[in-house]
């Protein structure tokens, strides 16, 4: 059986996210030991466990060791099940990475699916539903298959309590992806918003972004959302071009100024318009994967961060993808994955 080793690299989540993923797709059982090695509380957290148990939902499959805590664990698949499922994370966990581990599969399965994802849907460190939505999704689909993703009630950390549902037309193989420029940029905007948290925080974090990124006042927005549970903030700037649209955000946090949060994500925004790229740090980690398995692709993105690299490695030694990284200016990177 083939054992991967999850300590590798920057040894964190992906590599079982993507290890899951690809046992799914080929089906072959999978021993993945030293778990999140590399990070301060190694092994299987929350939401890593419900990424586990997605995936043996979707697998139906025989799994060992899928306990809080566990460095190792052993997967075998018996099928791809598509059809209805519901994820719960059962805490603020970030649903948006269990649906990373399980949608792979979905995508060329042979029926649709319909997900309902419940816990977190805007988490730090993880992709945000509107990431998903307005960034990702749409290159997925790209790619062939029909995605929908409705965002039914947010869930922030770390109340949770959100809801998502994913609809997956899958296609019988993905086309490739090529992404080397973004063309003409057609809208900028900047969104705080607010749940459970006075108005006076978002307005505090939209004059931050302005004074970096100096764009018209109309681009500036506040939101009230309704239906969360517990208190929430977000600031989320989205580049929409003519190829891409990139999205960046920032979270509230207790301690922390709304100017500093908003500050650091429209210095995020700026360098990624400065760089002249499609594709942002987070984007780029999380294309590979599809692009790897349509076999071909190629994009342009800012410096490759270690996620990435480490993400790079591990489908080149599951799927034997040839993969470069080439730095073609000082703010751009080219990746050009093959088999
Ligand atoms: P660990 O706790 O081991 O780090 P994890 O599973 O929580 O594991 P990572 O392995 O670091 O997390 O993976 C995080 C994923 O979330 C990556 O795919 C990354 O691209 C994505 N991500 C993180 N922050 C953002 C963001 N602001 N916007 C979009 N995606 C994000």
């Amino acid at each position: 059986m083939l054992t991967i080793d999850g300590s590798v690299g920057e040894g964190g989540g992906q590599i079982l996210r993507t290890t899951l993923s690809l046992s799914l797709i080929t089906q072959a059982p999978v021993r993945i030991t030293s778990i999140r090695k590399g990070r301060a509380r190694p092994g299987l957290m929350r939401q890593h466990l419900t990424s586990v148990q997605a995936a043996a939902q979707i697998g139906r499959a025989e799994v060992s060791g899928a306990a809080i805590g566990s460095q190792e664990i052993v997967f075998r698949p018996t099928t791809i099940a598509p059809g209805e499922h519901t994820f719960r994370v059962g805490s603020a966990g970030s649903t948006m990475l269990v649906l990373q581990t399980v949608l792979p599969a979905l995508l060329r399965a042979p029926a649709p699916s319909t997900l309902t994802l419940e816990g977190g849907t805007h988490n730090p460190m993880a992709p945000p539903f509107d990431f998903l939505e307005l960034a990702y999704l749409p290159l997925v689909r790209r790619m062939g298959p029909d995605i929908t993703a409705t965002l039914v009630a947010p869930g922030f950390y770390p109340a949770g309590g959100g809801l998502a549902r994913v609809s997956v037309a899958p296609a019988p193989s993905l086309a490739p992806l090529t992404l080397l420029s973004r063309g003409e940029i057609r809208s900028k905007r900047a969104v705080a918003t607010v749940s459970n948290l006075p108005n006076s925080v978002a307005m505090r974090e939209l004059a931050a972004a302005a004074a970096v990124l100096g764009w018209e006042p109309e681009c500036f927005k506040p939101s009230v959302l309704n239906g969360g549970h517990g208190p929430g903030n977000v600031l989320t700037i989205a580049v929409e071009s003519e190829h891409v649209t990139e999205v960046f955000t920032g979270f509230g946090e207790k301690g922390v100024r709304a100017e500093v949060v908003a500050t650091k994500i429209a210095e995020e925004a700026r360098d990624y318009l400065a760089a002249g790229v499609p594709v942002g740090e987070y984007l780029a980690d999380q294309l590979l994967l599809p692009i790897a398995l349509a076999g071909r692709g190629a994009f342009r993105t800012v410096r490759p961060s270690s996620h990435t690299t480490t993400h790079l490695q591990l489908l080149r030694d599951l799927l034997g993808i040839r993969a470069a990284v080439e730095q073609i200016s000082e703010e751009a990177w080219h990746v050009e994955i093959d088999r």
